[in-house]
């Protein structure tokens, strides 16, 4: 079950680029690059061998995660930039049991890398389909959360609920999922843009090759 998470993370930041070890590269390629929490496959290339995904370690159980999965299991670890500065204000959170966290990424990853790709190749039938999960994203997410035009991304946003997981006493976290279970991370647009960009070039392309 995945939920917001302030785990504590083998890597300093989160990055595309990150090199994963010979067995980590092996049990990837077993596990087809795919994303345990939202199902999103990678690709990876010479640049990126990971194709920006990771093992993040969930309470002693392993799973390969994208990066945007990821950062929702370690709250306090920044996102390197492209410009090389670190950025710990990465998303955002709401209440919103209803959705799993991995549609909500999935979405968010779709609405995103599409709206890019149509910006600078105008076409009738790819707006379309941005708009049907435009829509999809208010009805199965706005719509159940009223929280969320509310809520201003800020430090305290991730922070807040951060501190909380990692000080909270271990009979609490024994029943986390029906304390924390309801939460959901929504990644940031901007700080995960030249993520997204990597992946419509690699991931996305068959989709794309469609229209
Ligand atoms: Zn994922």
């Amino acid at each position: 079950m995945f939920f917001p998470r302030a785990l504590y993370s083998h890597t300093e930041v989160g990055k595309l680029n990150y090199l994963p070890t010979k067995s980590e590269y092996k049990a990837m390629k077993l596990l087809n690059f795919r994303c345990q929490c939202c199902g999103f496959c990678g690709v990876p290339r010479k640049e990126v061998p990971g194709a920006g995904l990771e093992f993040v370690d969930i309470n002693k159980e392993l799973k390969l995660l994208c990066l945007m999965c990821s950062q929702s299991q370690l709250l306090t670890r920044p996102i390197l930039l492209e410009s090389g500065s670190k950025e710990l204000n990465h998303g955002r959170l709401v209440y919103c049991p209803e959705v799993t966290q991995g549609d909500i990424i999935s979405i968010t990853r779709d609405i995103q890398a599409l709206t890019i790709y149509q910006k600078n190749n105008p076409n009738r039938a790819l707006r379309v389909k941005i708009e049907v999960y435009r829509e999809t994203y208010l009805e199965t997410i706005l719509k159940r959360c009223a929280n969320i035009p509310t809520l201003k991304i800020n430090n305290n946003d991730l922070g807040g609920y951060a501190s909380l997981y990692k000080y909270a006493p271990p009979q609490l976290l024994k029943n986390e999922n029906e304390v924390f279970g309801g939460v959901r991370y929504i990644p940031d647009d901007l700080v995960f843009s030249h993520v997204v960009k990597h992946w419509l070039n690699t991931s996305y392309q068959s989709i794309i090759s469609s229209f």
